[in-house]
């Protein structure tokens, strides 16, 4: 705390796995004095740039670069790139040390790591975004490498950026490689990669369900966000049944009693990743849905909540409202969506309660699925993935029980997935030896 007193979101994401880890720690005597949770906050390497652009009139912007290389002990550093104001070192950290548990769940050989820059991407041009992204990358990619760091997308980070991105890591590097993942299907990028982390989040929820011999046919589902894990979470729970009555964006949120739809759907990825557009043109374009300015959409009565948008969108006040609305699952899409207080409002009342680290992980597992198939350069088809993702859901759902079971039958999760993430990385830390 010393140390890092000044970045409040790292030191939250620190303090949840510390509350869970330092107990099994100190219950096994191998990991008893190597100081390993000290050598695992503090990143192996920590990188910030100069991100010089300029815009369509001429004028000279500057942004910070960074890339957080925080974990290699069991694979090459692997995370997305976020584009967006709030960037800072506390929330990189924060996220890159997420990513290192993550990762590590996910059964597949990656480290953690994390970066982004403070630029926002709305309301600019295609053709600035593409001039700040072949910027950003001209330092970017010293640091980079299929072997070495492997970048993805995330907030305000999509399928264009990561265009414009590997375009200028390839003309520099001269190479073509996978130092990328979200590419486009037509330059080695993964099928199902777009839909993962919304597809993955449903799938561990649903696994989540099982265990109380219930499914999401015929639930009603609360989602904020409208983004890239919002809009595939909410196609998977229309496939399984379920019914979404939410979607948000950081203005506001949308009602629908009737319930979204293919069509309504089709409306929303539209408006969000052709036309830039805001949520509230849904309350404008359908009858009978609303639209509430300003607001988070927990205070709607539902069975499953799917945080999706951003880190502590859900607080303490929000869990008790969704508590007294009869919620019985929670699974963040997001990371870090619910505050400390709130996950310990969910585990008070025992409800179903997911982590982002273990829920969300689909995402970065199908980025580690591209991987494979650009090393072997083949490309496996929707269904294989698919079912690969599946699979690597259920395996992930399966170690949270593992080592999150309590002696009266509930299962923390949070606590299965910081243990079952910490075992693999810290047992090839030992391996490896103090550097
Ligand atoms: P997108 O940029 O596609 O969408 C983000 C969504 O969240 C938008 O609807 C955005 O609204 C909303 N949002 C952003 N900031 C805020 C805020 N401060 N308050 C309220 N709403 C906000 O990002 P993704 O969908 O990719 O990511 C969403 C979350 O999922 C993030 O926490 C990310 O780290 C996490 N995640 C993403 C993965 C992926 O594969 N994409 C993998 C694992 C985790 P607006 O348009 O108004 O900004």
């Amino acid at each position: 705390k010393a140390r890092n007193g000044h970045e409040p979101e790292f030191i939250q994401a620190v303090q949840e796995v510390a509350e869970t880890v330092i107990p099994y720690i100190a219950q096994h005597e191998i990991y008893n004095g190597k100081n390993i949770l000290l050598r695992m906050v503090e990143p192996e390497r920590l990188i910030s740039f100069r991100v010089a652009w300029v815009d369509d009139s001429g004028e000279i912007h500057v942004n910070r670069g960074y890339r957080i290389q925080m974990n290699s002990a069991i694979g090459p550093y692997k995370g997305g790139l976020r584009f967006h104001p709030t960037v800072n070192a506390s929330i990189l950290k924060f996220l890159a040390f997420e990513q290192v548990f993550k990762n590590s769940l996910t059964t597949l050989p990656m480290g953690g790591g994390k970066g982004g820059s403070d630029f926002d991407p709305k309301g600019k041009s295609d053709d600035e975004v593409m001039r700040f992204c072949h910027a950003f990358m001209t330092e970017l990619c010293r640091h980079i490498g299929p072997n070495t760091d492997v970048p993805a997308g995330d907030i305000g980070v999509g399928s264009r950026e990561i265009g414009f991105l590997f375009g200028m890591y390839k003309k520099i590097r001269n190479e073509f490689t996978g130092v990328l993942t979200g590419k486009g299907l037509s330059w080695g990028g993964s099928k199902i990669r777009p839909e993962a982390t919304g597809y993955g989040t449903v799938y561990f929820a649903e696994n989540m369900m099982k265990t109380k011999d219930e499914s999401f046919e015929g639930k009603t589902v609360v989602i904020s966000g409208s983004g890239n894990v919002a809009q595939y979470a909410a196609e998977k729970v229309l496939q399984l049944g379920g019914k979404v009555i939410t979607l948000s964006d950081s203005s506001g949120y949308i009602y629908d009693k009737e319930g979204l739809d293919k069509e309504k759907l089709d409306f929303v990825m539209d408006l969000k990743n052709n036309r830039r557009g805001r949520i509230s043109e849904y309350a404008d374009k359908f009858k009978g849905a609303e639209y509430h300015k300003g607001k988070t959409p927990w205070e709607v009565a539902c069975d499953i909540a799917l945080p999706c948008a951003t880190q502590n969108e859900l607080d303490v006040d929000d869990a008790k409202v969704l508590l007294k609305n009869g919620c019985k699952c929670v699974a963040e899409g997001a990371n870090m969506p619910c505050t400390a207080e709130a996950v310990h409002a969910f585990h008070d009342a025992k409800i179903l309660f997911a982590p982002g680290k273990a829920s969300n992980a689909g995402g970065v597992a199908t980025s580690g699925l591209e991987m494979s198939q650009n090393s072997l350069r083949i490309s496996w088809t929707r269904e294989e993935v698919d079912e690969r993702l599946k699979d690597i859901m259920e395996d992930i759902h399966d170690s949270c029980i593992e080592y999150g079971m309590e002696e009266n039958g509930f299962c923390n999760y949070v606590k299965g997935a910081n243990i079952a993430g910490f075992v693999k990385v810290a047992d090839a830390m030992l391996a490896q030896g103090v550097i």
